[in-house]
Parts: C-alpha cells; sequence; structure tokens
C-alpha cells in the first residue's frame, strides 16, 4: 500500500457541503428530514428462527476462500496508509468538533490572580474581632485602589482582585452591616474563599495534549486561556459518487428498471456525520466514459474520493476499471458480509496531491457496512483521530442466527437492556440490498470467520450504530 502525502486543506476554495440533487423536486420523507425512523420493537421480529440472508448478497459470493483477502488484513492496509491532513488554523467555534494537531500549553496562571470566591468582605482572618470599618470597595474586573489593613474590611465581589494584606472573604451572608461598618459572625480562616493565582492551571503547563477532539470543555479552556486561534486537523472533503445506469434521483418520475438512488445519500449522510464536508454525485450510467469524465471533474474537489456501485463480476461493473486508470487503485474479494468486492487506492487528484479512493459495493447495505468499516476509519485518521470506530460492546444474543464461514459477518440487530447485559436481536432478512432491516438496527453484530452458527445466549460484539 502507498504511504501518500496529503494536499493543501488549508485551500480557502475548499467548498461547502454541495448536494447535486438540491434543484431537483423533493420529495419530502422524515429521513430526508433528519428524523429518526420510527424504532422496531424487539417483537416485531416474529421468527426465533436463525436470521436469514435473503438472496440480495454481494455478487458472486461464492467464491473460493482462497480468494478472499482477511478483513483485518484488508483493513490494516487502508489505515496504515493514510496519514493525517495537514494541519490548519482556525477560530475556536470553526475549531470545534476537530482533532488539535499540537499539544496547549497555558500562556498564563488561571486564575490570573487571586480573587474572591463571593460577595463578601475582604479581610486580615487574624485580625477579625468587633466591628469593623469598611475602607472602601473592589469590583470584578477593577484594579484594587485600596489595600486591607489590619481591623478593616473592602467589600469585595466575585472575581475582584483581593486587595494587599488581606487573606480572606467573609461572604456578606455572614456579615452584619451597619452603614459603613461591618460584624462579622464567625472569624474566618486564612485563605477561606479566596481562589489563589494558578489554583486551576500554571503558566507552562500542558493543558491540552495533541489528538484532544475540542468540545466545549476543551473550547473553553483555550478561551480562558485567551487563544482564539488554534491549529487542527481539518475535516477531509469527502466526494461520494454513486453510479449506476439504473439509477434514478429521488424527486423525479422513476421509470421502467430504474431504482431510486439511495447510496448516495446512505454515504453522504456517513460522511458527514464523521464532520466531512461532502459532495454528492450521481452518475445514471456505467458508461466507462461518462463515468471517467465525471470523477475527473470531481477529483479537484476532494480529500477522500467514495464511489459506489460498479465493482462487482457483471458486464458492466466499470468503476472499478475507470478507478484503476485513474490512479493505483486495486479491486479486492475481502473475507466480510456483507461487502465482499472492494476497491482501494490512490489517485492524483491534482498535481502531486494524492488521495484515497473507495470504490464501493452497490447495495445499499454493502455499501453502508462498507463505510463503517473502511472509510470510517480513513476519515478519522485524516482528523488525526485515535479512535477511529464507533464504540463496541458486548452483547447477548436473543435469537439465534446462521452466518457465513471464512468471512466476518455483519448482522443488523437491535438491542435492549435486560438483567445489566445487552440483548441483541437480528432485525430479520440480512441481505445486502435490504435497507429496511439497516433501519430497525441499534448496531452491527459481529461474527467471527470460524462460526456459521451462533446459539441463543452466545455474545458477541457489536459495533454501535447509534445510541441506545
Ligand atoms: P452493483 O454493485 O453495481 O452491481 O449493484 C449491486 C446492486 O445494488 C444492484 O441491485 C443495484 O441496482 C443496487 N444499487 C447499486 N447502486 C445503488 C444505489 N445508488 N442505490 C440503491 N441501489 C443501488
Ligand atoms: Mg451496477
Amino acid at each position: 500500500m502507498v504511504n501518500q502525502p496529503q494536499g493543501d486543506p488549508s485551500d480557502p476554495q475548499r467548498p461547502q457541503d454541495v448536494d447535486t440533487a438540491e434543484q431537483q423536486p423533493q420529495a419530502t420523507v422524515a429521513s430526508e428530514r433528519g428524523e429518526a425512523p420510527p424504532h422496531a420493537a424487539a417483537s416485531d421480529h416474529s421468527a426465533d428462527g436463525p436470521a436469514r440472508h435473503g438472496d440480495a448478497t454481494d455478487a458472486h459470493d461464492a467464491v473460493s476462500s482462497s480468494e478472499l483477502v482477511p478483513l483485518s488484513e484488508y483493513l490494516q492496509g487502508i489505515v496504515e496508509s493514510i496519514r493525517p491532513l495537514a494541519p490548519i488554523q482556525l477560530s475556536l467555534l470553526d475549531a470545534s468538533g476537530c482533532a488539535l494537531a499540537t499539544d496547549v500549553a497555558a500562556r498564563e496562571d488561571i486564575p490570573p490572580f487571586d480573587n474572591s470566591a463571593m460577595d463578601g468582605y475582604a479581610v486580615v482572618a487574624e485580625a477579625v474581632d468587633g466591628w469593623l470599618p469598611v475602607a472602601g470597595e473592589v469590583a470584578a474586573g477593577e484594579d484594587p485602589t485600596v489595600s486591607v489593613e489590619h481591623g478593616t474590611a473592602v467589600r469585595i465581589m466575585t472575581g475582584a482582585v483581593v486587595p494587599a494584606g488581606a487573606n480572606a472573604v467573609v461572604p456578606v451572608e455572614l456579615v452584619e452591616e451597619d452603614g459603613a461598618r461591618i460584624r462579622v459572625q464567625q472569624v474566618p480562616v486564612a485563605g477561606a474563599h479566596i481562589r489563589h493565582a494558578g489554583e486551576s492551571v500554571r503558566a507552562g503547563e500542558t493543558v491540552l495534549v495533541a489528538g484532544t477532539v475540542l468540545d466545549a470543555a476543551s473550547i473553553g479552556m483555550l478561551a480562558a486561556l485567551g487563544y482564539s486561534y488554534v491549529s487542527v486537523f481539518p475535516h477531509p472533503r469527502v466526494v461520494v459518487v454513486s453510479t449506476g445506469e439504473e439509477l434514478a434521483d429521488p424527486g423525479v418520475e422513476r421509470s421502467g428498471g430504474a431504482i431510486y438512488d439511495a447510496n448516495s445519500y446512505v454515504l453522504t449522510v456517513l460522511a458527514r456525520d464523521t464532520g466531512a464536508q461532502t459532495v454528492r454525485r450521481m452518475i445514471a450510467s456505467d458508461d466507462k466514459e461518462r463515468l471517467r469524465e465525471t470523477i475527473e471533474e470531481l477529483l479537484p474537489h476532494a480529500d477522500v474520493l467514495v464511489t459506489t456501485g460498479g465493482v462487482s463480476a457483471g458486464r458492466y461493473d466499470l468503476v472499478k476499471v475507470v478507478l484503476a486508470e485513474l490512479g493505483d487503485v486495486r479491486f479486492s474479494k475481502v473475507g466480510m458480509r456483507p461487502g465482499m468486492p472492494q476497491a482501494f487506492g490512490f489517485i492524483e487528484a491534482d498535481p502531486g496531491r494524492i488521495i484515497p479512493c473507495f470504490g464501493l459495493p452497490g447495495n445499499p447495505v454493502s455499501a453502508y457496512v462498507s463505510f463503517e468499516v473502511f472509510v470510517r476509519p480513513t476519515i478519522r485518521r485524516m482528523q488525526g483521530r485515535r479512535d477511529l470506530s464507533r464504540p463496541r460492546i458486548s452483547a447477548t444474543l436473543e435469537a439465534p442466527l446462521d452466518s457465513v464461514r471464512d468471512k466476518v459477518e455483519f448482522v443488523r440487530v437491535t438491542l435492549r437492556r435486560r438483567d445489566s447485559e445487552w440483548q441483541a436481536r437480528p432485525t430479520g432478512d440480512q441481505g445486502s440490498g435490504i435497507l429496511r432491516s439497516l433501519v430497525e438496527a441499534d448496531g452491527l453484530a459481529e461474527v467471527p470467520t470460524d462460526r456459521d452458527h451462533l446459539d441463543v445466549g452466545e455474545r458477541v460484539v457489536v459495533h454501535l450504530l447509534r445510541s441506545v
């Protein structure tokens, strides 16, 4: 696998999300508006028999195991060939969700000065006795103009600089006020209600380490340290291209043997979900020249190219041929189901700028699972992240399932919590064209290559597709 440099992600021409179907009439369905589909209850699954696989498996499913590249090997080859994009400086809010490219050290103490934790009176703790004259006041943001002498007090607000001489603050609630003097009900201890300079962070200290994914707390920390810009790994631009003579745009009248293009939507949403900027394009053609022209036209806008369709064994499966012509892209049969036929490699998108390219299979569930298994870790690596995949849990099977030997099988399952354990149940027909069972799924259970059947009560690893 090639170790490729990444291009210039700071290009100001980076397009925002582009969707070529935006001009098309829209059929509005709930899922397009980002609303969660109704969640299937476990009782929806009639059969307690093993989950079926249906007929719509990836093309030439019946290959001999010797032709198959083990999934772990194939994935490792991809992940090891990907480098993070070149870091860029972003303003704090734009950097939210990005991984830090460098460690960040504090430029000064936080808090920068001793300050009051309460509204009250600054005093000398050892000299509190009887009525104390109030010598002045210090508000937050002000430089104190008075100091605190033995036996006097200075009114102070939360966050205000503790005036010279004082070593404690008495909260206003614990004080009897009488004009220009106060009486303290309880003698404070030295240091009471004072937040000391540097108690949160010391100047020079490393506060955030490279790789930290910036969230509200870490962005707040950067702001508190006085940083307005920060060096982060940018989100890649992912160009998604669905291909196939049979494809029609949703919202446009479908005719004859056409089907609506689901995959460009599936993959674009998955890519956006990783934080990537996306360009979505459908090529309703299997014509080699058209495929090549359109892909070439899109390459300058891509940090990653993801195509779907046209990588199986059919006469018109020419995407793999086109990708191989455009760069060092190879076709493999990977030991997984769904998603066996895969193309991956590198293409020079602009002179000197080489990007990773995926040719994913056309069945919608195959495309989805392939994205999760290969494309998500790739995007995560480019984002400089260490967490490459979705979270995983261990679950107990509530229903038996049949699997296929020599391939890692990803089974769509619902999850529910019972007796402090996760219970997994296949969502029904596991055919690689059956999006419906994916809509219902909370996760993908991973069945190892050496198993062709799992019984009720056996444990499986489940990759979480949504929060449960
Ligand atoms: P292919 O990988 O091109 O051989 O396609 C495999 C199966 O997936 C065929 O039944 C295609 O019609 C279907 N398919 C391919 N692309 C899409 C798409 N974008 N949306 C929905 N189904 C698709
Ligand atoms: Mg096709």
